[in-house]
């Protein structure tokens, strides 16, 4: 009988153990960035072509190995970061597990330029399949340059898997923007398919965060800064206006090292607490230095979970440092925090926002305009609660207030809107119609919004929107992954009538934009239609183009809280009755409610 168990051969059980470790050309970009870093270089470029599918290289100027240290590095468990498992508790460096380069080789062809300053001659590593090709001396700079060409070459199930380059790259600029925020201090410089996208002089966590997160942060962050004997935090969080429909700026950087904690970002945005929408968030970047012993890096082979020996006390803190800048914010909201320290020390800022003060703040004008300003950005939930007060009337079965209206109704209701003239807005965000046959209520978002929708539906497939061509084109500056998803869908943009055209360093100029919608701002309307996009994103059963019409849609809508005037009630009540689908969004919620006399009498017991 033969047996059936052998042991793999090692370059079949790296590339098994590869899969743990390097998932798509972002993770290895994140180990050989890692690396650099970890070997003290102070200039780091990344070079990748095809979004990283056909070349990764990292060139930095750091420590550099000898001919010995060069060949060892590929082994699985070559690590020179730690030598004990004591060592696990006193972690400084990024890696640790010394999986990262094995994985490498298992999986791409690589090669290796490196040589350490104390060195004349430098060594050339070539490896393919895990096996050494090629070693030789070599003259080349100080530090050490590791390119990976064509990654998962030799498992093309794998390869298969990789998504669009337009995805790839999002990754990947992801994880370099998570490492430049992490170490403000070294220069990064970062070249895809020959360009330069990214040239990050070093310095301070504030500049590196204004050149990774975009210039228009720079008036709307509030510096973060508390120290105790266990723990600091330290670092930048957003306005209030600033909070977003995606979690994308968000940055929780403990010992330099970004991880992801939902726990640690509830503490966030419960700082935050009546200050922005429920299901928005908030932009922050913060630092948290501890005592190494007090977590533990080791529960995830990308290190992008970790457990703190307390978690309790950390989310405290950053609860309380939060809300102790936010608060000095909302008291004093024309200071910078940028402003010297002497003026930091004033009592009215430093000490903590009482009661009392809260109450005279709120009732400021400022304050007022603040939280109008973030109205904007409010989206109104379906108001379930308040329907359900009519719950406890019998008769509400009979109200069924959404009700579907067959297209030979619709018309009739037209006609009995049009007999009746009486028209008001309520709570500057409803409309009431009185009707013949009783009244309806209308959202005057939702109404809006539905509108847009089915113009834009019918742009999509039959005739574009008229584009008005804008007499000074504005430039928007977005940031780079904002930039890669806008050339996405330059395309469908145009038959929207948005005409753009990239212009370099992730601008683009606008050169018209829908006829009937009113121009300036582009800037804004840009991030708030990605934003949108992007809050759609992960729904997988829309295509593209019915996300940006959703988004667009959105976007220009009149939003809860615009005051109309009668003309624009009517107008609004017209366009609502003729389109297909008045009674809901293509969300799913009640665009109006309809109310019957003869409901309406019974209710009053008649
Ligand atoms: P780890 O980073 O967990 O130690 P890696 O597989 O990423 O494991 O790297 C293995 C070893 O190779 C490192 O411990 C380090 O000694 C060496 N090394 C890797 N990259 C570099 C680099 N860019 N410069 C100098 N040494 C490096
Ligand atoms: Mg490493």
């Amino acid at each position: 009988m033969s047996n059936s168990i052998s042991l793999l051969p090692d370059h079949i059980a790296n590339q098994i153990a590869a899969g743990e470790v390097i998932q798509r050309p972002a993770s290895a970009v994140k180990e050989l960035l890692e690396n650099a870093v970890d070997a003290q270089a102070t200039e780091i470029t990344l070079i990748v072509s095809d979004a990283g599918k056909s070349l990764i290289q990292v060139i930095d100027n750091g420590c550099g190995m000898n001919e010995t240290d060069a060949r060892m590095c590929f082994e699985r468990h070559a690590t020179s970061k730690i030598q004990s498992i004591e060592d696990l508790f006193q972690i400084r460096t990024m890696g640790f597990r010394g999986e990262a380069l094995a994985s490498i080789a298992a999986v791409a062809q690589v090669e290796l330029k490196t040589k350490r300053q104390e060195d004349t001659t430098g060594t050339l590593l070539e490896i393919e399949n895990s096996i050494v090709k090629k070693q030789e001396i070599i003259a080349t700079a100080n530090g050490t340059s590791i390119a990976m060409k064509n990654l998962f070459y030799n498992i093309p199930a794998r390869r298969n898997f990789l998504k669009s380059n337009a995805a790839e790259m999002r990754h990947i600029i992801e994880e370099f923007t998570r490492v430049a925020l992490s170490f403000p201090h070294i220069f990064f410089s970062f070249i895809s398919n020959n360009l330069q996208l990214f040239h990050l002089e070093a310095g301070n966590l504030k500049q590196r965060t204004l050149q990774l997160l975009g210039n228009n942060y720079n008036s709307k962050l509030v510096a973060v800064k508390e120290e105790t004997d266990y723990m600091n935090v330290y670092g930048f969080v957003g306005k209030p206006e600033t909070a977003k429909k995606t979690r994308g700026d968000q940055y929780f950087l403990v010992n330099n090292r970004f991880i992801k904690s939902p726990y640690l970002n509830h503490a966030v945005n419960s700082a935050y607490q009546e200050m922005i929408a429920k299901d928005s968030f908030p932009t922050y970047v913060l630092c948290i230095e501890v005592d190494p012993a007090h977590i533990d890096i080791n529960v995830h082979p990308t290190k992008q979970e970790i457990k703190f020996e307390d978690e309790k006390i950390i989310y405290a803190f950053v609860q309380a440092a939060v809300k102790h800048s936010l608060a000095q914010f909302s008291v004093a909201p024309a200071l910078d925090f940028d402003l010297d320290a002497s003026i930091q020390q004033l009592d009215a800022i430093h000490q903590p926002f009482t009661s009392e003060k809260k109450s005279t703040a709120a009732a400021g004008s400022i304050f007022k305009e603040f939280t109008e300003k973030h109205r904007a950005h409010f989206i109104e939930p379906s108001k379930k609660s308040e329907l359900s007060n009519w719950k406890n009337l019998k008769e509400f079965d009979e109200i069924k207030s959404v009700q579907k209206i067959s297209s030979e109704k619709k018309l009739s209701f037209i006609s009995e809107l049009i007999e009746d003239g009486a028209i008001v807005q309520l709570h500057n965000r409803y409309v009431l119609v009185s009707t013949v046959g009783g009244f309806i209520l209308i959202n005057q978002q939702a109404a809006h919004e539905n509108i847009i929708y089915e113009n834009l539906k019918e742009a999509a497939i039959a005739k574009p929107i008229a584009s008005q061509k804008s007499i000074f084109p504005a430039t928007v500056e977005l940031t780079m992954s904002d930039a890669v998803l806008l050339s996405e869908l330059q395309i469908d943009l145009q038959q929207m009538g948005y005409s753009i055209e990239p212009f370099g360093n992730n601008s683009f100029v606008v050169h018209g934009t829908p006829a009937d919608v009113s121009q300036g701002n582009e800037k804004q309307v840009f991030d708030s239609i990605l934003e949108q996009f992007k809050h759609f994103s992960p729904d997988l059963k829309f295509s593209k183009r019915e996300k940006l019409i959703r988004s667009l849609a959105w976007q220009q809508s009149i939003k809860a809280g615009k005051i109309l005037t009668v003309l624009e009630m009517q107008t609004l009540v017209k366009n609502l009755f003729s389109c297909t689908q008045p009674n809901v969004t293509p969300n799913g919620n009640p665009v109006y409610l309809e109310f019957k006399k003869d409901q309406l009498e019974k209710l009053f017991g008649k």
